[in-house]
């Protein structure tokens, strides 16, 4: 018998960035949100996990008296605006380790109130999957304030054949 038989070259099917990316897009899975579903993970330099997140409610409320609408013709307490915690706040709130010089991956750019917190505990970087509100003026606050931060962020673009690949991978265990 050959003594190398169970030797070979193997590779992971993913690379860090898209671990993560896959991580938060999972966590975005979880939120009630029908129009905007967002999440996060925050990792730190030896790429251990720190904290998840998604948008939802404010914790222990009873959901059921508080809209889940976008639609801002109305009053400001009739807007999920008004009580959506963001993905990324839920993540700092429910952090269990300090994240000062961790990474966040997070499918969709941060607002810029979610830039302050990130800031605050200080954050080293941002990979995002989306940036659909760039140029705003909320999204240029929160490139001014990770800028002023010295928090460097980055768009991660997810091959096409990860998600083939993923979904033949879960149909081959199910
Ligand atoms: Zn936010």
């Amino acid at each position: 018998m050959d003594s190398q038989v169970n030797y070979m070259p193997v590779a992971s099917s993913l690379n860090w960035d898209e671990y993560f990316m896959l991580q938060a897009m999972i966590a975005s899975f979880k939120s009630k949100d029908p129009n905007t579903k967002v999440g996060c993970v925050f990792v730190d330099d030896n790429n251990h996990q720190l904290s998840m997140g998604y948008n939802g409610q404010i914790a222990g409320i009873d959901e059921s008296k508080i809209p889940w609408g976008n639609v801002k013709s109305v009053p400001l307490d009739q807007q999920k605006y008004a009580y959506v915690v963001h993905s990324e706040a839920n993540a700092i709130l429910h952090a269990k380790a300090d994240l000062a010089g961790s990474r966040c991956y997070v499918t969709l750019f941060p607002c810029h109130e979610c830039a302050k917190m990130m800031a605050t505990v200080k954050i080293k970087e941002v990979v995002f999957l989306s940036d659909k509100y760039n140029g705003s003026v909320e999204n240029q606050i929160a490139k001014k304030i990770f800028d002023m931060s010295q928090i460097k962020y980055r768009e991660l673009k997810l091959k096409p054949s990860i998600v083939t690949d993923l979904s033949n991978y879960f149909h081959s265990i199910l």
